[in-house]
C-alpha cells in the first residue's frame, strides 16, 4: 500500500491547483486497490467538496485557549501584556486598563503563565475552525478543513487537518495559495509537492517564489504548467536551467475550462487527461524514489 503524501501547491490562486489536486485524485481512485484521501488545507476558500458527493462521516472543532482577565482582582501590573508577543492584550497603567485583543490572540498561554495573581486570568475556548471528514466512493475520504469567517488563525486548523488524515492512506493535499505560514504548515511534512503555474510572467514570478520556499524546506517538488500554449517559453528554460523537472502540461483548452466551470471531473469526460494524470503520479513516484535528488 501507498501512503505518500502528496502536496497540490501554487504561489498564487487561480493556477489550477484544486483541478490537479481532484484530477489526480480520481485518476488514481479508478486505478488503485487502496484507501486514497482527499485533503483540502486551503482552509480560507475550501472548495473541493463543490466537486464531490460524499456524507458527513465526522467533525470536529478546532479550538485555542484564550485569557479571560478579572478585572475585579487584576492589580494592574502589566507584566502579562509586556509578556504578549502579538501586542493581544492592551494595557494602559495611567487609567488602570486592561482587555484582551481576542482576534489578536494565538492561545499561546504565556500571559496566564507570567501573571502572578491568583485566578485573575482563566481560559476559555475560542473556535478557530473545524475539520470535516466525508466518506466518498471506494471507502476513500475528503478530509476538509474551514477556518471561522473573520478568523486570521489558518495554522492550527492547518494542523488539526492534517493530524485528522490517516497514516495509512495515499494522501492528496491542496494547499492554501501563495508562500505565507499556511503554505509551510501544509507541505513542511509531505514526500512530494507539485507546483502548479502557468506560461506568464506572473505564473513565473510566482513559481520562483515558490521554489525558493521548497528549496529552503529542502522538500521534493515538481513543475505542472496548467494553460500550456498560452504565454511565452521563459518558463520552460527556467525550468531546464534549474534543473527542476516538468511533471505534467494541461493543455490551454475551452472544453476543459468549460467542464471545469460546470463543476464536472476532466478526467472523466476526456480519457487522454485521464492518461495524462497517470503519468503524472508515475512521474512523482519516479522522483520521490530517485535517491540523488538534491536540487
Ligand atoms: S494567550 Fe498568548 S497571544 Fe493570547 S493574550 Fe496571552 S500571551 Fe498574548
Ligand atoms: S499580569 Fe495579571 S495582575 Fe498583572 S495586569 Fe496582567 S492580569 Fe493583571
Amino acid at each position: 500500500m501507498l501512503n505518500y503524501k502528496i502536496a497540490i501547491a501554487s504561489g498564487k490562486g487561480g493556477t489550477g491547483k484544486t483541478t490537479v489536486s481532484l484530477n489526480l485524485f480520481y485518476t488514481l481512485q479508478k486505478s488503485l486497490d487502496q484507501k486514497i484521501q482527499l485533503v483540502d488545507c486551503d482552509v480560507e476558500e475550501p472548495n473541493i467538496k463543490l466537486f464531490t458527493k460524499g456524507e458527513l462521516k465526522s467533525k470536529s472543532d478546532v479550538n485555542i485557549k484564550i485569557p479571560v482577565i478579572d478585572k475585579d482582582k487584576c492589580v494592574y501590573c502589566g507584566d502579562c501584556a509586556a509578556a504578549c508577543s502579538y501586542n493581544a492584550i492592551l494595557f494602559v497603567k495611567s487609567i488602570s486598563h486592561i482587555a484582551v485583543l481576542e482576534d489578536l490572540c494565538h492561545g499561546c498561554g504565556v500571559c496566564s503563565y507570567v501573571c502572578n495573581q491568583p485566578n485573575v486570568i482563566i481560559e476559555k475556548d475560542k473556535k478557530l475552525g473545524e475539520v470535516n471528514t466525508y466518506k466518498l466512493e471506494n471507502a476513500n475520504e475528503l478530509v476538509e478543513g474551514k477556518i471561522e469567517i473573520g478568523s486570521a488563525l489558518a495554522v492550527p486548523v492547518i494542523a488539526k487537518t492534517l493530524n485528522s488524515t490517516d497514516d495509512k492512506a495515499l494522501r492528496i493535499i491542496d494547499a492554501p495559495p501563495g508562500t505565507s505560514c499556511p503554505v509551510m504548515e501544509t507541505i513542511k511534512d509531505v514526500d512530494y509537492t507539485v507546483l502548479v503555474t502557468e506560461p506568464t510572467p506572473f505564473g513565473l514570478n510566482d513559481l520562483k517564489l515558490m521554489v525558493e520556499t521548497m528549496r529552503k524546506m529542502k522538500g521534493r517538488f515538481g513543475v505542472v504548467i496548467n494553460r500550456a500554449g498560452l504565454g511565452d517559453k521563459a518558463i520552460y528554460e527556467y525550468l531546464k536551467n534549474e534543473n527542476i523537472p516538468l511533471l505534467m502540461e494541461i493543455p490551454f483548452d475551452k472544453n476543459l475550462a468549460r467542464i471545469y466551470s460546470e463543476g464536472k471531473i476532466m478526467v472523466d469526460e476526456v480519457p487522454e487527461i485521464n492518461h495524462k494524470y497517470l503519468q503524472l503520479f508515475e512521474n512523482i513516484k519516479f522522483n520521490l524514489n530517485e535517491p540523488n535528488y538534491h536540487r
